[in-house]
């Protein structure tokens, strides 16, 4: 399976990290990897020193598909859930200085934890989708999916023109405003619709 996710697709996050807003999606990938198992602690990694937590919608990819029209994209993801972004800030900053890649930024082991998957024929207000973080008990990120530049269907259709897409494959579906650093000793808790679907303690 893969991960691909969407950057700054939310206006005030492109805007807090003084990034324009795209008008197609900015998109990378991250491998497998980078999944941090349920109830597992993510570390710290050593090459960082400005860890973010950035949480996102993640949607799970249902049929293999390529060329997927908007259309029809509703029909390529089955289930939604919160997953966490963590990014090295630090480094995808001299990266994206350099006009390098971001992967050291972003694809590193543990670097995309996932919460549990609701079907979303079980999500009543699929068409405005609330999630947050908290961090430590306090609430860091909100965001609500009709908040996004570009909408589930629309990232679908645009990454599948040069990824085929397969059944299991992830999208995290890019992150609101409020990312900041972790450090060792936190607790992240996200959840959507108000269900906590996803905690993991920083180490
Ligand atoms: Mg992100």
């Amino acid at each position: 399976m893969k991960i691909i996710c969407i950057g700054r697709n939310y206006v005030e996050h492109a805007l807090e990290l003084k990034n324009e807003v795209p008008s197609e999606p900015v998109w990378f990938m991250k491998p497998d990897t980078a999944l941090l198992a349920k109830d597992k602690d993510f570390f710290l990694p050593d090459f960082s020193k400005d860890i973010h937590h950035e949480v996102e919608l993640v949607l799970r990819i249902c049929k293999e598909g390529k060329h997927i029209a908007e259309e029809f994209a509703s029909k390529y993801y089955d289930q939604v859930t919160v997953g966490l972004d963590f990014t090295a800030r630090d480094l995808q900053q001299r990266q994206k200085e350099k006009g390098l890649p971001w992967e050291p930024a972003k694809a590193f082991d543990w670097s995309a934890p996932v919460g549990d998957f609701i079907p979303m024929d079980k999500i009543k207000n699929s068409g405005d989708i609330a999630f947050s973080l908290k961090k430590n008990g306090t609430v860091v990120q909100e965001g609500q999916s009709s908040l996004m530049i570009f909408s589930f269907e629309k990232m679908i259709a645009s990454v599948s023109r040069y990824i085929t897409l397969r059944k299991g494959d992830f999208i995290f579906t890019g992150t609101p405003k409020g990312v900041g650093r972790i450090e060792a000793g936190d607790k992240l808790e996200a959840f959507l619709e108000g269900e906590n679907l996803l905690s993991v303690n920083v180490r």
